[in-house]
Parts: C-alpha cells; sequence; structure tokens
C-alpha cells in the first residue's frame, strides 16, 4: 500500500466500497449535518466501547477541549498530562485559561508515570488528562486511586486506543471521560472526528450543549419557556457539530474496527518476531492485562553508535515511511514563551531522541511488514559499520 509518492507510510486510513456507499447514502439523504446518523454513530460508539454515553464532535481536539470544560476546567485551574503526546492534549486545557502541568513518562510503556503524578498535584488541579501512547492503556488503576484521593477528574485521552483494554475492560468504558479521535490515521475515521465517551449524565449534557454554542433545549434545564421555539444559551460553546456524512463514514468504519485491531496486532507480533534478535534496539513493553490497539509501533534505538537522524533519513530515501512521535509538547517554542524550561521531563527528553515509528496500518501486506524489517536490521548494521 505505497501512496503518491512512491512512500510506504507509517499510517493510513482503509477505506473500503461499503464505507463510499454508506456516505453516498448519507449525502442522498434529507440531511446533511446533525441527524440520524449522529445519534446512532453515538449509539453504536457507546455500546462499543462500554460506556452509557457517546457525544461525537467534528475533532478530537474539539473533544478534548469539551471533555476538560464538562470536568469544570476554567481559568487558573491546571491540567495534568503527559509531554509525550499530541499538542492538542495541553492546548485544549489553554483554550479554557488552565495551565498544562506535565509529568514524566515511564521509560517502558511510555505512558505518565503514576508515581510522580502526586508531586505535581496543586489546589489548583481539576484534572488528570493520562494518554493511551501508541494504544498501549496507561495505569489506570493507580490513576483512579490518585484522582479519588484527591478528588479530581480522569479524563483519558484514548486518541490512540480504541479498541485497546486494561484489565479486561474496553478503553472507552474505565476513565470520568475518555476521548477519542477519527483523524485518519487513527482506528477508524470520520475524515475529521471525535468522540467523548462517559457514564455520568451530568457531563454527558455538558457536552452536548458545548458541541452547540452551550445551548439547553430540555424543559428540566430551562429557566423559562415561552414556546415550540424556545432555547436557552447557558455557556460559551462552540460549533463543534460532525456532519450526517462523517457520521455515516464512522459507523460503516465501526463495523470493520475489530478486523482493524487484529490485523495490527499480527503487525506488533511479526515486528517483533523479526526485531527482536537485534542487539541495539529496543521494542514496544506491553504490560501485563493490558492489550494495546497498536495505533503506532515505536522502536527505540539503544546505542550512540547509531545516530537516530541518519537511520530515519535512510528509511525515507528507501521509501519507507517513519516519524517520531513526539516532540515533548513543551519544547514547542509556544510553550517556551509560556515559561516551561527544557529539561523538566527527563525520561520524555530521553525517549524523544531515541524513537523512531515505524509503518503500521490495517492494509499492510505481510511483504511490507518483512521490507520494513529487513531494512531496518540492514540499515542499522550498516551505520554500526560505517560508525556515524
Ligand atoms: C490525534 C490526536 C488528538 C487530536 O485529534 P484530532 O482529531 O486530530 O483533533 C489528540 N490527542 C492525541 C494523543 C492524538 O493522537
Amino acid at each position: 500500500m505505497v501512496n503518491d509518492m512512491g512512500l510506504l507510510p507509517y499510517g493510513r486510513h482503509f477505506i473500503d466500497d461499503d464505507d463510499v456507499a454508506a456516505v453516498v447514502e448519507a449525502l442522498r439523504s434529507d440531511w446533511l449535518t446533525t441527524g440520524p446518523k449522529v445519534g446512532e454513530f453515538e449509539a453504536r460508539l457507546a455500546e462499543k466501547v462500554g460506556a452509557k454515553y457517546a457525544v461525537v464532535f467534528n475533532s478530537g481536539t474539539a473533544a478534548l477541549h469539551a471533555a476538560y470544560f464538562a470536568a469544570g476546567v476554567g481559568p487558573g485551574d491546571e491540567v495534568i498530562t503527559t509531554p509525550i503526546t499530541f499538542a492538542a492534549t495541553a492546548n485544549a486545557a489553554l483554550y479554557l485559561g488552565a495551565r498544562p502541568v506535565f509529568v514524566d513518562i515511564e521509560s517502558d510503556t511510555i505512558n505518565i508515570n503514576p508515581e510522580k503524578i502526586n508531586d505535581a498535584i496543586s489546589n489548583k488541579t481539576k484534572v488528570i488528562a493520562p494518554v493511551d501512547f501508541s494504544g498501549h492503556p496507561c495505569d489506570l488503576g493507580a490513576i483512579r486511586e490518585i484522582a479519588d484521593k484527591k478528588g479530581l477528574i480522569v479524563v483519558e485521552d484514548a486518541a490512540h486506543a480504541l479498541g485497546a483494554a486494561y484489565k479486561g475492560n474496553p478503553i472507552g468504558s474505565i476513565a470520568d471521560m475518555t476521548v477519542f479521535s477519527f483523524h485518519p490515521v487513527k482506528h477508524i475515521t470520520t475524515g475529521e472526528g471525535g468522540a467523548v465517551t462517559t457514564d455520568k449524565q451530568e457531563f454527558y449534557q455538558k457536552l452536548r450543549s458545548f458541541r452547540n454554542h452551550g445551548i439547553v433545549k430540555g424543559l428540566d434545564q430551562m429557566t423559562e419557556y415561552h414556546g415550540p421555539w424556545y432555547y436557552e444559551m447557558h455557556y460559551l460553546g462552540y460549533n463543534y457539530r460532525i456532519t450526517d456524512i462523517q457520521c455515516a463514514l464512522g459507523l460503516s468504519q465501526l463495523e470493520k474496527l475489530d478486523a482493524f485491531i487484529e490485523k495490527r496486532r499480527e503487525i506488533a507480533a511479526a515486528y517483533y518476531r523479526l526485531l527482536s534478535d537485534l542487539e541495539y534496539l529496543e521494542l514496544p513493553t506491553v504490560r501485563q492485562l493490558v492489550e494495546p490497539a497498536w495505533h503506532l509501533y515505536i522502536i527505540k534505538i539503544k546505542t550512540n553508535k547509531v545516530s537516530r537522524l541518519a537511520l530515519f533519513e535512510r528509511m525515507l530515501t528507501r521509501g519507507l515511511g517513519v516519524q517520531v512521535h513526539y516532540i515533548p509538547v513543551y519544547w514547542h517554542p509556544y510553550y517556551q514563551k509560556l515559561g516551561y524550561r527544557k529539561g523538566i521531563c527527563s525520561c520524555a527528553e530521553d525517549y524523544y531522541a531515541k524513537a523512531i515509528s515505524i509503518p503500521i496500518f490495517p492494509a499492510m501486506s505481510d511483504s511490507e511488514v518483512e521490507r520494513v524489517a529487513c531494512a531496518i536490521k540492514e540499515e542499522i548494521h550498516f551505520l554500526l559499520e560505517a560508525g556515524t
């Protein structure tokens, strides 16, 4: 599955004829934006992840923003998260006038280190926002315990972890609110899109209203009633609505989620088989009682005899898509200007220096997996001998 530029990408969506037909049907229906497909997608998603409610949005970032809002995050509050994530996890706290507080990672799972969370909690902390990095669930039991002791809300950024499980429970059924993304590199896609799942009705109502300008329509919620046209705006919300067209695609994609995850697990197993004997490579850790969703497959170079940059460039030259996930969020110039200093999370920075994401996506063939693994072996040997 090579793309237009002759590159095997590191991640790619999978669209089949059923998906196309579902979108065409939606286009021919009476609804383009919020219609029956939105509610249907929400119901199927909630059922799939074992949550009472799901609220879908026009991006995962919008879903994060809404989840923090529903958790009561406001100006001056603090949200604890990890620096090894896409910037959106922290940015959504900034949107609300809150401050992201970065806690270092565990160097094996690359997830937030629960043992370091307590020290980061202040009287301004409202939310702990762990990220199931690469699709490997965080230590959600330990995080729950800390949150309960301090009366904090857990908003799990599971943009990488749709289809994963922790101690037998699907991701989406565990945290106070769980956030998903349907960007094309994620497990299922709606083009752009996202969702929050929750069991709490209070969160559910706030999420729905935040998506639509903070408007409420329920007779039980409104302070007055002037007639059938009447509604009230209670919060400063946004237009974060997703279209029926997108939800038709999401419904069709959701049907294939199990097969997608299965394929990702097969690729991860093949990489393990093909690469585990390589001395200078560290492969992903999988903790006990955890079933990862393998959004990313990340290898780490364990020797400074091999330059990560050189390996990266040589893989690209061979038409093999590699990427680095992620630059520590607080390293970005915007965060530096806000006063975050480099060096605050040493495990995250050490990880960032060594990591490379290699291709993993459902349409990858066995021979493509072998080609990638072979190339890594060859290039590492080459670079060792060249003494880069
Ligand atoms: C993709 C992603 C998001 C944001 O999702 P969008 O749908 O692109 O807005 C948030 N957090 C993480 C960890 C992500 O990977």
